[in-house]
C-alpha cells in the first residue's frame, strides 16, 4: 500500500486544484512559513474523515474551505482527494487503487466518495481501522502532538496503543452491538407493557 497523490481543491490555502504526485521513497516538502505545508498534512487527515475543526486549526469545519485573499474571493467549496495503490490489499477493500474524496460546502453539506462512489463517513474510517493510518494512529503527527499524547490522560495514551495493536475495530463493534442489544431490550419492555395492558 502506498500514497499516490493528493489532490487540493478549495481546501484551506489551495483556492485553485493543485495535485500533489508521491514517487517511490521519500518526500519532503518544503516552503516559507504560512506557505501551506501544514495544510496538506491537514487534507490528509480530513479526508481520511477527521471530525475535529480544532485538530485542524479552525473553530469550525467550514474553517477549512478556502476563505479568500487580497486577490482572490471566498469559495463556496473544499473538496480533496486521496488516492493509495492497494494491489497488495493492506485496506481491507478488493480494489487495487483507492481514491476517496471529501467535500464541504459552506451551508454544511457534505459528502465522501470511494472511488466516486457515495459512501458514509463511517465506511471511510473503517477503511482506516486497525491499518495504522486511523486518525488515532501514529502515522500522521503534527506539530505538538508527541507532547499531547506523552502529556495526554492515561485512557487516551491506551486509543493510541489499541488503534496501533488493532483491537481499536473490534472494541467499536462491540459498543455498537452493546447499543443494539440496549435498544433492543427497551423494545422488548415495551411489548411486555403493552402485553401487560392487554391483557
Ligand atoms: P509554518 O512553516 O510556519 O508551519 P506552513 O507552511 O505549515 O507554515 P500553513 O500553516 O500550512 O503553513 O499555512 C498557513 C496559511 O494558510 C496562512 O497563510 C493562512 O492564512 C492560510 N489559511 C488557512 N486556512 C485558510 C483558509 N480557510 N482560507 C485561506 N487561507 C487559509
Amino acid at each position: 500500500m502506498r500514497l499516490i497523490s493528493l489532490e487540493l481543491n478549495g481546501f484551506k490555502s489551495f483556492a485553485q486544484k493543485t495535485k500533489i504526485e508521491f514517487m517511490a521513497g521519500m518526500t519532503g516538502i518544503v516552503g516559507p512559513n504560512g506557505s501551506g505545508k501544514s495544510n496538506i498534512i491537514e487534507a490528509i487527515r480530513w479526508v481520511m474523515g477527521e471530525q475535529s475543526a480544532k485538530d485542524l486549526r479552525g473553530g469550525k469545519m467550514a474553517d477549512v474551505i478556502f476563505a479568500g485573499s487580497a486577490t482572490r474571493k471566498p469559495l463556496n467549496r473544499a473538496e480533496v482527494s486521496i488516492t493509495f495503490d492497494n494491489q497488495d490489499h493492506y485496506l481491507a477493500s478488493d480494489y487495487t487503487e483507492i481514491k476517496i474524496t471529501r467535500r464541504l460546502y459552506r451551508n454544511g453539506d457534505s459528502q465522501y466518495l470511494i472511488n466516486g462512489n457515495d459512501c458514509r463517513l463511517k465506511d471511510v474510517l473503517d477503511l482506516f481501522m486497525d491499518s495504522g493510518l486511523g486518525r488515532e494512529s501514529f502515522s500522521i503527527i503534527s506539530q505538538g502532538r508527541v507532547e499531547a499524547i506523552f502529556n495526554g490522560k492515561p485512557e487516551d495514551r491506551r486509543a493510541v496503543i489499541e488503534e496501533v495493536a488493532g483491537v481499536a475495530k473490534y472494541k467499536k463493534n462491540k459498543d455498537t452491538a452493546e447499543k443494539r442489544l440496549g435498544e433492543t431490550n427497551d423494545n422488548l419492555h415495551r411489548v411486555n407493557d403493552i402485553i401487560t395492558e392487554l391483557e
